[in-house]
């Protein structure tokens, strides 16, 4: 078995956190951000993160990953509506061996249409106008 590495402050989500790298930003709290995926698998994939600095669900504060499993449900909510979503999946790796990549933690919420399959992880980078017009759809629908 592997030893769990430290958490790493120099990582994307943190430097997002820091406001150093931007993002399309559609929910915040005290405690969580979500923001759209910049390499979608399906239009609306948002990542909901603590702003605590957690690496996984190993690490996080039992009270801080419920805060976000609360506000990823008030995203599905509004993302199945602002997408005209027949379904929402939820997806969350721990580690490399988890299929992890980004070593801050983060649910993924992707509204799906029956009968369309995701895109395989990381296979294109959305267009920043696609991406900023997503945005504003899942901000209204959270509003609303
Ligand atoms: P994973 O760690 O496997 O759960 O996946 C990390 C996710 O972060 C992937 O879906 C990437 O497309 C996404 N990602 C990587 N860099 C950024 C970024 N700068 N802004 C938004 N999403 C990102």
């Amino acid at each position: 078995m592997t030893a769990t590495p430290a958490y790493d402050p120099q990582n994307i989500f943190a430097r997002i956190l820091r406001g150093e790298l931007p993002a399309h930003t559609v929910y915040e709290d005290d405690k969580v951000i979500a923001f759209l995926d910049i390499m979608p698998r399906c239009p609306g994939h948002t990542l909901v993160i603590p702003r605590a600095p957690a690496r996984n669900i190993l690490d996080i504060a039992p009270e801080d990953l419920a805060h976000v499993a609360t506000v990823a449900k008030k995203v599905a909510i509004a993302a199945k509506a602002a997408f005209a979503a027949d379904g929402i999946t939820i997806q969350q790796f721990n580690e490399e061996a988890g299929g992890q990549v980004v070593f801050h933690l983060h649910v993924h919420v992707i509204p799906r249409h029956s009968g369309e399959p995701m895109k395989p992880p990381a296979s294109a980078m959305e267009k920043p106008e696609v991406l900023a017009e997503h945005a504003q759809r899942l901000r209204a629908a959270l509003a609303g």
